[in-house]
């Protein structure tokens, strides 16, 4: 290739572009991004960026210097509206284009607006980006009102934030437990209970029918069943859409994503894609799937870099991820759905454990809390497939080391 583009400034869209020129490549580049700010990390943004404690310039993966030494093009505050494949072309929003011999999409997703009248009112806000914290934390003030929708992990994490920064927080999840989507009840109990302890008012079951205001700004958050909840602010986290309309339009596969090999490759030899916006490969779980992590979004930038440059397809890690609230560390090596059996080893009450989830004898995921050896253990033993008695991941005088060597 001698001109790539490559359409998303976030976490895979940087990696890609960094990956290119470690594996040799000497051609143009450009990174075209609609965001105002060169590539940053989205993780602080719900934890100790939106505390206030950690520096904006902490968040940027290379400073403006390094893409200029690097001789990577940045487009910024720009979108591209559209992949022209007949004629090797991307046009610009602004007007323009760009020709092309390679593509990556690393366009990520967006928050799901929440589905309920009210939702355009003053003080309702989202969390994806810098900007939406540059709105969100002026209104951080001790005493005010915060409504949180979804108990997901971003929800969660600015309750903790917001808790913390002395704010009143309610949490409302329609479905009967927190993080019912993404882990196992034994889990999702530790946090509910984690975050009552906090003084954090955790509604399960409890649906969001409409938002009311006054003026034009937010008053009530109102129930399904009627009940209104005061609030000052509403944050939303209800989870998120991929941007595949770019992918779509230019006529490539997608389905709740784009659809990816294992190379990151689309269905069009010189359009790659990577990170929330893909469907991959899962390549311990024989099946395909979307993943929402900087781990995924890392992995494929490297392997769409790797496929360009013709060099051999990096080693494969299983998915991982994190969570930080109040003082514990959530760490998850793994995809848990489909478990058969779950193990818990360590001390719940103690807020030192895990739970490692199986399948027909396997373990194919851990959820370790403030347990980093159970996590990275765990790493090892779901890559290489390895069943190992339930006894034995339950019994804290055996180590972790020793289990997994
Ligand atoms: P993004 O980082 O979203 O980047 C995509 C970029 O493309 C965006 O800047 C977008 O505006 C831009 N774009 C879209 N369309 C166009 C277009 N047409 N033209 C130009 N630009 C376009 N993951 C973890 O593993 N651990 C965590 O603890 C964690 N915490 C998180 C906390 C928050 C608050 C958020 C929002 C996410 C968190 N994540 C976490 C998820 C992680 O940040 C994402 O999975 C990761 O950023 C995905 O990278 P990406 O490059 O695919 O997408």
């Amino acid at each position: 290739a001698k001109n790539i583009v490559v359409i998303g400034g976030g976490q895979a869209g940087a990696q890609a572009v960094q990956s290119l020129r470690q594996f040799g490549y000497e051609g143009a580049i450009t990174l075209v991004g609609d965001e105002a700010a060169l590539p940053y990390q989205r993780p602080p943004l719900s934890k100790a960026y939106m505390k206030g404690e950690l520096a904006e310039d902490r968040l940027y993966f290379k400073p403006a210097a390094w893409y200029e030494d690097n001789k990577v093009e940045t487009l910024l505050s720009q979108r591209v509206e559209k992949i022209d494949r007949a004629n090797r072309q991307v046009l610009l929003q602004h007007g323009g284009h760009l020709d092309y011999d390679a593509v990556i999409i690393a366009t990520g997703s967006r928050p799901r607006p929440l589905p309920v009248e009210g939702a355009d009112l003053e003080n309702v806000f989202e969390l994806r980006g810098l900007s939406d914290v540059e709105h969100i934390q002026p209104k951080m003030i001790p005493g005010k009102k915060l409504v949180i929708v979804g108990a997901g992990y971003i929800g969660l994490e600015a309750a903790a934030v917001a808790r913390q920064l002395g704010l009143e927080v309610t949490v409302l999840e329609m479905e009967q437990r927190a993080l019912a989507r993404v882990t196992s009840p034994v889990i999702s109990s530790f946090y509910e209970a984690l975050h009552m302890e906090h003084g954090v008012d955790v509604r399960c079951g409890a649906r969001l029918g409409s938002l009311k205001g006054k003026d034009g700004k937010l008053t009530h958050a109102v129930l399904a069943s009627g009940e209104e909840i005061k609030a000052d602010m509403v944050l939303a986290g209800i989870g998120i859409i991929p941007n595949v309309e770019l992918a779509e339009e230019a006529g490539l596969p997608c389905k709740n994503g784009i659809i990816v090999d294992e190379d990151a490759r689309t269905s069009d030899p010189r359009i790659f894609a990577a990170g929330d916006c893909t469907v991959r490969p899962l390549a311990h779980y024989a099946r395909t799937g979307r993943l929402e992590s900087v781990h995924n979004a890392i992995e494929q930038g490297k392997l769409a870099a790797a496929a360009i440059m013709g060099k051999p397809r990096p080693a494969l890690d299983c998915p991982w991820f994190w969570s930080d609230q109040y003082d514990i560390k959530l760490q998850i090596a793994g995809l848990s759905q489909g478990y058969d059996e779950i193990v818990v080893r360590g001390d719940v009450e103690a807020k030192k454990f895990a739970a490692f989830y199986k399948k027909n004898g396997r373990l194919i995921a851990v959820d370790a809390i403030n347990s980093p050896p159970e996590f990275i253990a765990s790493k090892r033993l779901i890559m290489s497939g390895a069943t190992v008695a339930s006894e034995t991941l339950a019994d804290t005088s055996i180590s972790m080391k020793e289990i997994a060597a």
